[in-house]
């Protein structure tokens, strides 16, 4: 039996292992000249491989119940296969890391244990096509393989330049499988106004809340980083598969930004009491307290506020919308080049719930981000890479 993992990335290094037996023969076909390339960008090279917080509420797919199968059958698994390959892991506040902070200990980690498997991996291999007769034809950029089983993990195309460019969907498509649309997901959003150079650089704690068609979907509380431009940041990341999806239904997409997370009374009273104990004060010597001076500036400009203006002569109803209701319209996403994932991919329908098995094309197998699932940010995305990975490896070991 021999068994043909394409893609050697987070998900197609796992279900080799997964899938190795003293009985069969595992290789692993990768386009580019080393496996792991967006591996060992995660996590700003320090790879948050899991998060101790499982719950389908972190991850979205257009089939929950067949990803809620997958979370039951290999959830627990994960941290003892890492344990098992030689991981330490640091927690903080339920992110999982390696404990020498470097993603290349994941990476390594997994390659050490694949050359103890004598798992064979074929660098620069692009694959171009798959047929399936009695048994597959993968044919390469430089030759021909064969194989009883296939595992398909060439990814999504976020992040082209990491070798997952969506080529992957392509051949899924030539064997027959369909395609939920594949749109960015967590990456910044671009927005439609023309100040954004004013507040370049900024980067503050606050609350976002994503409104779509005036309708509020979503809030999110973390660091921000407001760009040239529009916004970016973790908590932006998390509403951005949100808003691609409402932008390509033509719906009006707007975060309004709360920068005073910390006031825990309504925004117009504190103003007053801030108006009594700073009496002699003028606006911009008040908002200097706990506001940065280029937000300070920016509204100043958008107001065509005098500098040495009086707290008194101004209108605090439109000072207090600034500062917990900053609102922003969104045109775009950021594209698939810097996205970190992609929503949408081969359905789950397509797939068996209990072995990732093609339902279309006996013995092919799908894992990690070609399939139509996407997690938020904290570990999410790779902990499907790797259930699914075992899961697919496990199921295609078995009869071998
Ligand atoms: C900058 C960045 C930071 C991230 N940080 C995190 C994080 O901290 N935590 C987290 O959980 N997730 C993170 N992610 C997401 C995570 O990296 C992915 O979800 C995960 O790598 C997906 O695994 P995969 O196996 O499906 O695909 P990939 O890891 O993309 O692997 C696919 C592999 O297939 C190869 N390939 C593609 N097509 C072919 C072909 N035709 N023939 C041969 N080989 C092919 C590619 O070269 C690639 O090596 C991050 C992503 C990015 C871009």
């Amino acid at each position: 039996m021999r068994i043909c993992i394409i893609g050697g990335g987070a998900s197609g290094l796992v279900a080799a292992i997964s899938a190795k037996s003293n009985n069969n023969e595992v290789f692993i076909l990768e386009r580019n000249n080393k496996c792991g390339k967006k591996l060992l960008l995660t996590g700003n090279g320090r790879c948050n491989f899991w998060n101790e917080n499982q719950d389908l509420s972190f991850y979205h797919s257009h089939n929950l119940e067949i990803l809620e199968n997958i979370f039951k059958l290999e959830k627990d698994k994960v941290l003892p296969f890492f344990k098992r390959i030689g991981i330490i892991s640091k927690v903080k506040d339920g992110y999982y890391y390696p404990f020498s902070n470097q993603a290349t200990a994941i990476l390594n980690a997994l390659l050490t244990e694949i050359n103890k498997l004598n798992i064979k991996i074929y660098c620069d291999e692009l694959v171009t096509n798959i047929k399936k007769e009695k048994n597959f034809i993968i044919t390469t950029n430089h030759k021909t393989y064969f194989a009883d089983k296939v595992i398909l993990a060439t990814g999504s195309k976020a992040y082209p330049k990491t070798g997952s460019d969506g080529n992957g969907y392509n051949i899924a498509k030539s064997l027959g499988h369909t395609l939920i649309p594949v749109l960015p997901a967590l990456t910044s959003l671009i927005g439609c106004d023309k100040f954004y150079k004013n507040w370049e650089g900024i980067r503050t704690e606050c609350e976002v809340s994503l409104y779509e068609n005036n309708q509020f979907i979503k809030k999110e509380k973390g660091e921000i980083q407001l760009t040239n431009y529009g916004v970016s940041g973790i908590c932006i990341f998390n509403l951005s598969s949100q808003v691609a999806l409402g932008l390509q239904e033509k719906k009006k997409e707007e975060i309004k930004i709360n920068f005073v997370p910390w006031c825990r009374e309504n925004i117009r009273d504190w103003l007053d009491k801030q108006e009594k104990l700073l009496k002699d004060y003028n606006l911009q010597e008040m908002l200097e307290g706990f506001l940065n001076y280029k937000l300070i500036n920016l509204i100043f400009k958008l107001e065509k506020l005098p500098k040495d203006i009086k707290w008194q002569n101004i209108k605090k109803e439109k000072i207090a919308n600034y500062l917990t209701n900053f609102t922003i319209e969104i045109k775009d996403t950021k594209s698939f080049d810097n996205a970190q994932v992609c929503q949408g991919g081969i359905p789950l329908d397509e797939v068996d719930a209990n072995t990732l098995e093609s339902k279309i094309v006996k013995d092919l197998y799908f894992t990690g981000e070609i399939l139509d699932v996407d997690g938020c940010c904290g570990g999410y995305n790779l902990g499907f890479a790797w259930m699914s990975g075992m899961l697919a490896g496990e199921s295609g070991k078995k009869n071998a």
